[in-house]
């Protein structure tokens, strides 16, 4: 008789919630990961990073596991018929594991909760992703919160040392349950070869948090964590993250709840979820959505060095500066009028730290139809913004060595005109 508890976003030992409460409960527990092909089969890069990231989390998962003379119990297929199959192959007692507040995987666990439930088996699952969920921060009138600082003050106000501190997990490793070695799926198997990509880092030193208010703007001076890929596979624990956040940089914290932010944003308004915009009159802007203008965008060839520049990170490296994803979303929404869900979907396909919640909120931030929107007059100018955040051109050197060559094309709109032509077709919408 056993639990197992199933890792997801949460691919680490220490200080997980969900893992702690299975441990302390009533059977050995079996930890599990499952290499899920809904996911994995619409991927379109056979050797794309984040599936190496998350193999290199696994197996690093599983040698923590078998020095407890335990191990990680990893599947690669369709979750309903792997748990199908675990269900013949264990005397499985209660599943547990952390939320995962995502569209797909809210559909998924509503459908393995329901296969468990047929064998009367309790699917157990608890918070671990973030510091407050749901309808943990609510307005004074009992609603949740559509606009960042208040949300903001009301999330530093609940969080009491008691929200971010670990769980005690090592008291209890005793209680995994022992077992031989079970196989790990090579990448070949699943159709995917390793990227030799170098990721970072899953920690930040405290002299980089004191820095960060006054370097992270800078899209040339690298001054920002890195650590989005690790809070998204949870390499990193968030509740450890926001402690060393407090004691060393509170702009560094914000960030850390804008991440909240977002994600109670798609857990109480679940039509951003569903590709709709969070205010419904955005839906009627008439995009001009041309194929050329977007693949221009997307192979960074838009005569705007900024913009360029950070397309041509983004596709080399997987990573694109916070201050450059701003300037080449607005670009491509106001300037080229293409519908923000292209280019959610381009990042989504590209970044390594892709994560629904934070992406999307990015992407109708950028076209005004999100939470805590710039007004949609407010046009970023990408000469201006390259003046002001990469006054000596060192970032835009970097990703645009060829700028000063004849094969760097012409502005490929004129600033002043699109910005007009923006004004006029959002009206048209946002009027009727
Ligand atoms: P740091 O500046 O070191 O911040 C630390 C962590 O705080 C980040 O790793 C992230 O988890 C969180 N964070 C920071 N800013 C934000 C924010 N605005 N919203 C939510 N969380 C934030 N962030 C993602 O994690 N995944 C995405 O897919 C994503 N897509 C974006 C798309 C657009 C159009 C925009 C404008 C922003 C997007 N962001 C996204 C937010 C932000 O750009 C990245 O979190 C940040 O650049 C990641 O780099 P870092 O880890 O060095 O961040």
């Amino acid at each position: 008789k056993i639990a197992l508890f199933w890792h997801r976003r949460d691919l680490r030992f220490e200080d997980n919630a969900g893992l702690y409460h299975a441990l302390k409960a009533k059977h050995p527990v079996l930890p599990l990961f499952i290499f899920d092909r809904n996911i994995l089969d619409k991927l379109t890069d056979r050797q794309d990073k984040r599936v190496t990231f998350l193999y290199q989390a696994i197996e690093r998962l599983k040698v923590t596991l078998r020095s407890k003379e335990s191990d990680l119990l990893v599947r690669y297929g369709y979750p309903d018929r792997i748990w199908l199959q675990l269900l013949e192959e264990y005397d499985i007692q209660a599943v547990y594991t952390n939320h995962d507040y995502e569209a797909y995987s809210l559909e998924r666990d509503e459908q393995v909760s329901a296969i468990l439930g047929q064998f009367r088996i309790p699917f157990y699952t608890f918070k671990d992703h973030v510091i407050f969920e749901k309808r943990e921060i609510l307005s004074g009138q009992g609603t949740p919160y559509t606009v960042f600082t208040p949300y903001s003050k009301a999330w530093r106000a609940k969080c009491t040392e008691f929200y971010v501190q670990s769980y005690p997990i090592e008291r209890y490793e005793d209680r995994l349950f022992k077992t031989s070695p079970t196989p790990l799926p090579t990448l070949t198997q699943m159709d995917f070869t390793a990227s030799p990509y170098t990721f970072p880092n899953p920690d930040i030193a405290n002299t980089t948090l004191q820095e960060y208010e006054e370097v992270r703007n800078y899209p040339a001076m690298d001054g920002t964590s890195l650590l989005g890929i690790h809070l998204r596979f949870g390499t990193i624990s968030i509740r450890k993250l926001v402690r060393q956040a407090q004691e060393s940089s509170l702009t560094f914290e914000n960030e850390l709840i804008w991440r909240d932010f977002y994600q109670q944003i798609l857990a109480n308004f679940p039509h951003v979820g569903e590709g709709k915009a969070f205010r419904p009159a955005y839906d009627l802007i008439q995009w001009r959505n041309n194929e050329d203008d977007f693949k221009r965008w997307c192979e960074g060839r838009t005569g705007y060095p900024l913009v360029d520049a950070g397309m041509h990170q983004l596709n080399e490296t997987g990573f694109m500066h916070n201050r450059v994803r701003m300037v080449t979303a607005s670009f491509l929404v106001k300037h080229l009028l293409i519908d923000w869900r292209w280019g959610e979907a381009y990042f989504a396909e590209k970044l390594l730290d892709y994560d629904f919640a934070a992406n999307n909120g990015g992407w109708q931030w950028a076209a005004g139809s999100g939470t805590d929107a710039a007004p949609y007059f407010r046009i970023f100018n990408p000469t201006a913004q390259a003046q002001k955040f990469d006054s000596r051109g060192e970032y835009i050197k970097k990703w645009v060595p060829e700028l000063n060559s004849l094969s760097y094309p012409a502005p490929m709109v004129d600033h002043k005109m699109a910005r007009e032509r923006c004004l006029r077709i959002y009206k048209e919408a946002l009027d009727r």
